[in-house]
């Protein structure tokens, strides 16, 4: 048995992995941390720790996962510099998993993308449209953004250069090296990225549909499983289902 601490245990993404957890019986749940719960005693019991709470709290739990020498999931996005900075650094004395995206079809499409990129080349303009429900608090989604981020690693530029966030009034002719992204927030959406390549002559599309949280939080439990007992660092999804 794997005893497990789950953060923003609460939430909509805290309530799944809890629900899964269960269901799958081979999880001890050693702590459901929300706010104004103790983080530093549940951890004393724990094998392994996912957070699904806030970007801001993400890096207090990390540090505190690195003291107690716990692994870590890191689930929560929309970090600024400071704070993905401060969770890297923990991420050298625990393993831990980063990701943005859970699910087992957007990490499969981060590789359908790197390979998309490099085969179609600097001909292709790149525009990636991502919607999700009217309660999400950080645009782009994390997913975007790393897809976005891919783009602009295979074509060797830097993603802030790049990125193109929506467009109005009179923007001009596109510029070839620009990578659109662009957010939808409506209704209950739980998570449609797509991903568009438009070349001389023909257009290519990536669609991935999350349908349920189940798929981000099966994908959490998997990443947790893996994580224990792996050295120091930080992993992605990709790295769990084997893609890099
Ligand atoms: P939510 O608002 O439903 O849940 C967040 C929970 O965290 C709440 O219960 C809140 O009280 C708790 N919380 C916030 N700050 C806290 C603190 N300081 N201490 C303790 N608890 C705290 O949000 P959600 O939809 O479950 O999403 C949570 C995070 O996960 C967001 O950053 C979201 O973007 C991200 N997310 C990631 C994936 C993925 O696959 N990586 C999938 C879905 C959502």
């Amino acid at each position: 048995m794997i005893h497990l601490v789950v953060i923003g245990a609460k939430g909509r993404m805290g309530t799944a992995v809890l629900e899964q957890a269960r269901r799958a019986g081979d999880w001890g749940i050693a702590g459901e941390i929300d706010q104004g719960d103790a983080l530093k005693s549940a951890l004393t019991r724990s094998d392994v720790t996912i957070d699904f709470s806030s970007h801001e709290f993400t890096p207090v739990v990390a540090e505190a996962s690195a003291k107690a020498g716990k692994p870590l999931v890191v689930g929560t996005t929309g970090h600024g510099p400071e704070e993905s900075h401060r969770i890297r650094r923990a991420g050298e004395k625990i393993p831990m998993v980063w990701a943005p995206n859970f699910s087992t079809g957007v990490n499969l499409l981060f590789y359908l993308v790197r390979k998309a990129t490099a085969v179609l080349g600097g001909e292709f303009d790149v525009e990636i449209v991502e919607a999700h429900h009217r309660r999400k608090r950080d645009a782009p989604s994390g997913t975007a953004r790393r897809l976005a981020e891919i783009v602009a690693e295979v074509r060797g530029m830097a993603l802030e250069k790049a990125a193109r966030h929506g467009r109005e009034g009179e923007p001009g002719p596109r510029k070839a090296e620009e990578i659109g992204i662009h957010a939808i927030r409506a209704g209950q959406i739980v998570g449609l990225h797509t991903v568009l390549f438009a070349g001389p002559g023909e257009v290519l599309e990536f669609v991935h549909r999350a349908e349920s949280r189940d798929t981000f939080a099966l994908g959490a439990l998997r990443a947790a499983r893996w994580v224990v007992g792996k050295p120091p660092g930080v992993y992605t999804m990709e790295d769990v289902l084997g893609l890099t």
